[in-house]
């Protein structure tokens, strides 16, 4: 087939970008395949494209409502009534259209948020139908360590064993901006396939990487706004809390550069429509939470800066990777103070799950179900668990996921398809294992969590050329930039430090880490199990 012909006829462009049509290929050729290319690069076509050649349709679990529909906007006529969305935000009639479009095999290219494959009836409609290809977008998701663990996303393979059983055993394409060669590895194995990765060059030569030393806050507002002078055009500023961020916004807003603020605080009325005045360009800067980010589709952002360091390398290249889509020249810069690496190892302890957590979930499980099966709403597991009334926020709901999933790792509770917005779950006789296994996985989890922090406090304070520093970190080797990064053309003012010792990531002493291990080791004991 000539697939350039197709790609003219139904998506309008004239060629594949580098790296789509090896991925297309891998996928038309009945290879599972995990992409790895950066943000810009085109992801999206390499399933839409191939969704329109396939006999049966293509299914792609995507983690963001916006995101879905930001995709399913954005495609070509041709396309578009091919397409449809199944998430929360489809409910009563149209989401019976939909299912029954589904059914009669109107649509080539089916949109779902993960957490629907948890929901029987859509797997058996999954089933009745057949899918030639299942596309795990976002899937760094997957990985139980990183950054935007999403658990709903180890539900997949158990519905790519359910469709299995159904003799319609789809490929799979899995595609990521960011993905080490460790989380490569773990994706494959979450997912259950072996997959043939096809990794583009991490390397963006239109983004110019800086780190900005400053003396503390202060200091850093007023660098920000230089910075903010320097660039004109549109610019995201990440900052760690929410209260941080409307402070920024005002302090912006006050020094005449337009600001609004973001975060998973505001109602979503609030959030759609500030997303949308910076997305038209009626606002200019955005000061947000790490909330904005993945799946803003705006190709001209010509500044990312943060004002605070990420929690890990990874996040950092996804976060800054959202500058100069367009591929035209952008600044990435990130303003960090000596206390900074302080306050990540604190925010470190206070993010991570906490023992405690998992043992109020399991504890407000058995209240719940005693040793049996049943439904349960997420409202009611958390106000049990928690004690907070009404929907649970954002981060009481992620933390219930994880606890729920950290439990079902153990062996303690089975996890079986939701009931309406209901979780369905089993209380199963707690393995012998179950304790050591939580441990070790808490443990683990600690453990990955400080070499992230490592990671990317040598990326801060190593002196070496920043894009080679990434490339390096996601398995990729490539001589030093030499001029796109503030180490490269020299503006980097020479630390008292000699600059092997400032090249090697500065461990956290034990203050700033204390032994959580241990910690964890004497919370367990007070588990109630058996
Ligand atoms: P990613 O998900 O990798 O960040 P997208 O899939 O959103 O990137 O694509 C970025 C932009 O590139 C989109 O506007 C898309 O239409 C465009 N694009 C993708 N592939 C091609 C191509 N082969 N030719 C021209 N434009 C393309």
């Amino acid at each position: 087939m000539d697939l350039r012909a197709a790609l003219k006829a139904t998506f309008g462009h004239d060629d594949f970008r580098p790296y789509q049509e090896a991925i297309i290929e891998s996928v038309m050729e009945g290879r599972d395949t995990l992409g790895v290319l950066p943000t810009g690069a085109g992801k999206s076509l390499c399933y839409q494209f191939p969704a329109m050649l396939l006999p049966r349709p293509t299914l792609v679990v995507s983690p963001l409502i916006a995101l879905m529909k930001d995709q399913l906007d954005g495609l070509p006529p041709e396309v578009y009534p091919q397409a449809t969305l199944i998430n929360s935000s489809v409910d009563g009639e149209e989401l019976s259209r939909r299912l029954g479009g589904i059914e009669a095999g109107q649509y080539k290219l089916i949109y779902a948020a993960p957490e629907r494959l948890r929901q029987q009836g859509f797997l058996r409609l999954l089933q009745r139908v057949g899918l030639s290809l299942l596309v795990v977008d976002e899937a760094h998701c997957v990985s139980v360590w990183g950054h935007d663990f999403r658990p709903d996303y180890l539900f997949i393979r158990k519905a790519l064993d359910a469709l299995n059983e159904a003799g319609h055993a789809p490929n799979v394409l899995a595609l990521t901006a960011t993905a080490t060669p460790e989380m490569q590895l773990e994706i494959g194995a979450q997912l259950g396939r072996s997959l043939t990765a096809i990794n583009a060059p991490m390397f963006r030569p239109n983004l110019r990487l800086e780190v900005l030393r400053c003396q503390n806050a202060d200091d850093k507002m007023r660098r920000l706004v230089e910075v903010l002078r320097e660039t004109p055009g549109a610019a995201i500023v990440y900052a760690s809390s929410r209260d941080r961020c409307e402070r920024l916004a005002r302090f912006l807003n006050e020094r005449g550069l337009p600001a609004a603020h973001y975060h998973a605080g505001l109602d979503p009325d609030t959030r759609r429509e500030t997303q949308e005045r910076f997305m038209l360009g009626k606002t200019r800067v955005i000061v947000a939470t790490i909330a904005f980010g993945m799946g803003v589709d705006k190709a001209n952002v010509r500044l990312v800066a943060h004002f605070s360091v990420s929690e890990s390398l990874e996040a950092y290249t996804q976060e800054a990777g959202r500058a100069g889509r367009d591929g035209k020249p952008a600044r990435c810069v990130l303003l960090y103070a000596p206390s900074d690496k302080t306050s990540l190892s604190r925010w470190l302890r206070q993010g991570d799950i906490k023992l405690a957590t998992v043992r109020d979930v399991y504890r407000a499980l058995q209240a719940a179900l005693g040793k049996g099966e049943g439904t349960i709403s997420p409202g009611q597991l958390v106000a049990q668990a928690f004690g907070q009334n009404g929907e649970p926020d954002a981060d009481a709901g992620s933390q219930l996921r994880v606890a729920i999933s950290l439990l079902e790792r153990c062996g303690l509770v089975a996890r079986q398809p939701d009931a309406g917005r209901d979780l369905n779950i089993a209380m199963l006789r707690a393995p012998k294992e179950a304790r050591t296994d939580l441990e070790a996985i808490l443990e683990a989890r600690t453990r990955h969590a400080e070499t992230r922090l490592n990671e990317i406090v040598g990326y801060v304070e190593g002196g070496q050329c920043r894009h080679a520093t990434i490339a390096r970190h996601f398995g990729q080797d490539m001589p030093d930039c030499g001029d796109a990064c503030d180490v490269c053309l020299g503006l980097v003012q020479v630390q008292s430090a000699p600059a092997a010792a400032s090249a090697r990531p500065a461990m956290p002493t034990a203050e700033e880490v204390p032994d959580l291990g241990r910690a964890i080791l004497q919370t367990i004991q007070s588990l109630p199990f058996p």
